[in-house]
Formats: C-alpha cells, structure tokens, sequence
C-alpha cells in the first residue's frame, strides 16, 4: 500500500517536479512512512537524523514526511525534528501540492492528518514502466484487531467505486501491462457502503474479462470473511491467480480471540481445505505473529501444530510489537523481548522446512513466468514469477522482460527456484 501511495505522490507532483534518484540533487525530499511495528518506525527517525547534515546545506529543500507515522505523531514530529518541513497523514497525498505551495508562502511548518472520506486516487500514466501494478481498491479497515494500528492510521474502511478501479486497470492495459493486484486491508468486504450493487468477486469477474489481463492478484483477504463465491473465482476466473495471502496470525484459539479476529482455528484450517479442493495446488501463504500477550508455551505450539497441518507454501512471521492506541498494547502479561525472538526462531525453522519441501515438488515441472528484469543476485540472470508468486531464476535475453515465457524448473532454493527457459 505504501508503494501505491508513493507511486500517487510521484504522479499529483509529477507537474512541479521530477524524480531523481540523488538526495544531493532533491528539491523535495518526501520519506512515506509505515506504523505496523516499532521498528519501521524507527527507522524513520534514524533516517530524519541522517537527513540533518543535508537539510542544513541545502536549507532550500523541503523535507516532508507522509504516511502512516505521520498520521500517528503530527504535531509531536514536528517538534521533535526541528529541521522537518511538513508532516501529511495517510489522506495527505492529495493534498500535497496545495500544502507544499502553503509552504513556500507563509514560510510556516505545516500539519495535516485530517481525514477525507473519500481519495482522489489518480488512474493516469504508469511511471516504472513496469508490467506489473498495484491497485487500490479500498482503503482503511473497520476491523480493530485488537494488535492492529492501521484502523488508527488509515481510517475507517471505504470502497473505491467499480467504475475508478476498472478504468485505472483499462489505463494500464492500454500502455501494454498484464499483471494487476488488488489491495485492501481486507479486500473480502469491498464494496459495503458504495451506492453501486458490488461486491470483490463481482469486481474481479468484471476486470478478468478486460482484454489484455494477464494476471490478477489480491491481497488481502481476511479469513473470517472469505466467502464461497471468492473461493470459487479460483476454478472459474483464468486471470486469477492460483496464490492466496490469508493471515491467520496465530493456532491458539484463546490468542484469536483475544486479538478479535473472529475465527477458530477449525474455521481457518476448514477454509484452507476448501480453497484446496477448488483449486488443487493453490499455494497458500500466510502472516503470523508470535508473544502477543499472554501467549503460553502450548499456545505457541498450537501454532506450530497450525502451521505443519495447513503446510503453508510460505509465510511472513512477525515478533509482536505494541502499538500507540490499541488495546492489546494495555493486556496484562506482555510477552519478553528474549522469549518472542526464540519463538520466532523456532517458528521460522519449521517454515524453512515447509518451504523448501513444498519447492522441491516442483522440479522437473513446466511453469508459466512474467519476466521481471534482471536477478538482483546475479545479475547476467533473468527473474519473474509464476502464478503462485514464487520467484524463479534463469538465463535468459533482456528482450523476454515484460514477456512471459515457460520454463522448467531444475533448482529449488527456500525462498526461490532456477528453471531453464523452454522453447517459446
Ligand atoms: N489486513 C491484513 C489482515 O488482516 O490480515 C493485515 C495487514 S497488516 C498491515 C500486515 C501484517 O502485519 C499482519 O497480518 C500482522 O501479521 C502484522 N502485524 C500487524 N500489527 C502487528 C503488531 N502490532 N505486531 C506485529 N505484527 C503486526
Ligand atoms: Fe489490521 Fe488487518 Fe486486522 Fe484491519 S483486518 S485491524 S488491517 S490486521
């Protein structure tokens, strides 16, 4: 979401200014912040303080901070940065250019995180030229998980209009790309509160018939609400791809229900069955987060126990971190830094072991990949992915990027595979 957010930035200011890729050379430095953990927002801070030796050669450039960080601390940054120019929330981006000319004329550091009850998202120009894009289809998120920030940071949950959506994607297309992914906190209610008669599996019917799409992803469904229609657009929408993202975040039904997600662990593991027998070889991944409070040994295997049954294909694993505002920040019984880096450990290790065994029953297979550009590990190779988003690498000609292209995979790596480019 944040990269989305940079990209609209990139484009309201695209009439004053362009992008450069040197600090030295920057008129507007712009850093678009993330609140999830303590530690993005740390790094925040770290790279303010680095930025004070720049702002005092060039005082002329203005440096402004958006985002999630920025809607969580307003006024408070600006205090605490004294060489900060501006600080614009998650509902800021449109506004730049009117903030950023207030700015220039009244000299006056400014604040802004109000919030908009609807954005102005803007469908122009692609600017990586890349054949992928991201798509927002929704923003904010009612939900309140009780670990969660984002309902603070981003606001309360509001549709995008079909019609906006379908445009932006029919834009894209127009300019030669093929992969789109829909983004929402929780992209299952889209369409509550929307005058228009939709809801996200009638979204992803209509842009899987835009001719030209490739490839259709989403992220991210919330487990409670992943219904049977949604499911069944795996068997039925070829665009869509065979990968879903579904957090279930813990395998104790106590932790679900204290951090308020609203389903069990039967309900989760009897979802992922189902999402299996509509689309066998559907890969599945997934978010947790271990030490959330009170969280004993055996709720901590409950989890492990979770993770070997619904075999995961890939997962992202999360230390807790407590949050400004929300309720489990105040829950008795906080979990120590020590023991939550140990579960981590463990948890990690048997997602490796999952991970790579769930690679490895893919060699000799043929696959389908969107060439990306060229592997940042070795650099003479190319890189894309499959459908079910794993990476894969392989030699290759420049021209095949944007291209997809078979292959047959030879290698399995734990977060990667090589193939060998078949004959196209
Ligand atoms: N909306 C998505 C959902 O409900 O599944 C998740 C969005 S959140 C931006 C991404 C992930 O960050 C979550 O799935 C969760 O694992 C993790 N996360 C959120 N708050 C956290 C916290 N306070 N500490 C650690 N991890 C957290
Ligand atoms: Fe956060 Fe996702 Fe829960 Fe919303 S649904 S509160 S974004 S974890």
């Amino acid at each position: 979401m944040n990269v989305y957010d940079s990209e609209q930035m990139a484009l309201i200011l695209g009439q004053d200014y362009e992008l450069t890729g040197r600090a030295e050379d920057a008129d507007l430095y712009l850093i678009n912040t993330c609140a999830i953990r303590r530690k993005s927002e740390e790094k925040v801070l770290s790279l303010l303080g680095r930025l004070k030796a720049l702002k005092q050669r060039r005082p002329q450039m203005l440096l402004g901070v958006g985002g999630c960080v920025a809607q969580q601390e307003g006024e408070k940054l600006l205090q605490q940065v004294p060489h900060l120019d501006l600080v614009f929330g998650t509902h800021g981006v449109y506004k730049l250019p009117a903030l950023l000319k207030q700015r220039q004329e009244t000299k006056q550091r400014l604040v802004d995180t109000s919030f908009s009850p609807d954005l102005p998202y803007i469908s122009q120009p692609r600017l990586s030229g890349s054949v992928q894009k991201l798509v927002t289809v929704m923003q904010g998120c009612d939900n309140y998980c009780t670990y969660c920030v984002v309902p603070y940071v981003r606001g309360p949950e509001r549709s995008r209009p079909s019609g906006d959506i379908v445009r932006e994607v029919e834009v894209f297309l127009g300019q030669g790309g093929r992969e789109v992914t829909l983004l929402g906190q929780n992209v299952n209610s889209y369409g509550r509160g929307l005058s228009e008669n939709i809801t996200f599996p009638g979204l992803l019917r209509r842009l899987a018939e835009l001719p030209g799409l490739a490839r259709l992803r989403f992220t991210t469904s919330h487990p409670r609400d992943l219904s049977e229609e949604l499911i069944g657009c795996f068997a039925e929408l070829p665009p869509l791809c065979e990968h879903i993202h579904l957090p279930v975040q813990a395998g104790s039904n106590k932790i679900l229900a204290e951090m308020n997600r609203g389903y069990s662990r039967e309900d989760y593991l009897d979802r992922v069955n189902r999402l299996r027998q509509a689309c066998p070889g559907i890969a599945l991944s997934t978010d947790f987060i271990v030490g959330f409070p009170g969280e004993t040994e055996t709720d901590f295997q409950d989890t492990m126990q979770l993770m070997q049954e619904a075999a995961f294909d890939s997962a992202f694993y999360f230390k807790y971190s407590p949050r400004p505002q929300t309720a489990a920040a105040a829950f008795p019984d906080q979990i120590p830094e020590a023991m939550k880096t140990e579960r981590l450990a463990r948890l990690k290790k048997l997602q490796e072991q999952l991970s790579f065994a769930s690679n490895q029953r893919l060699l000799g297979e043929v696959g389908q990949v969107l060439v990306e550009g060229f592997s940042k590990q070795k650099n003479t190779q190319l890189y894309g992915r499959l459908r079910s988003n794993l990476v894969v690498n392989f030699d290759g000609p420049r021209e095949l990027i944007g291209r997809m292209v078979q292959v047959r995979i030879t290698k399995a790596h734990l977060h990667s595979l090589g193939a060998l480019l078949c004959e196209n």
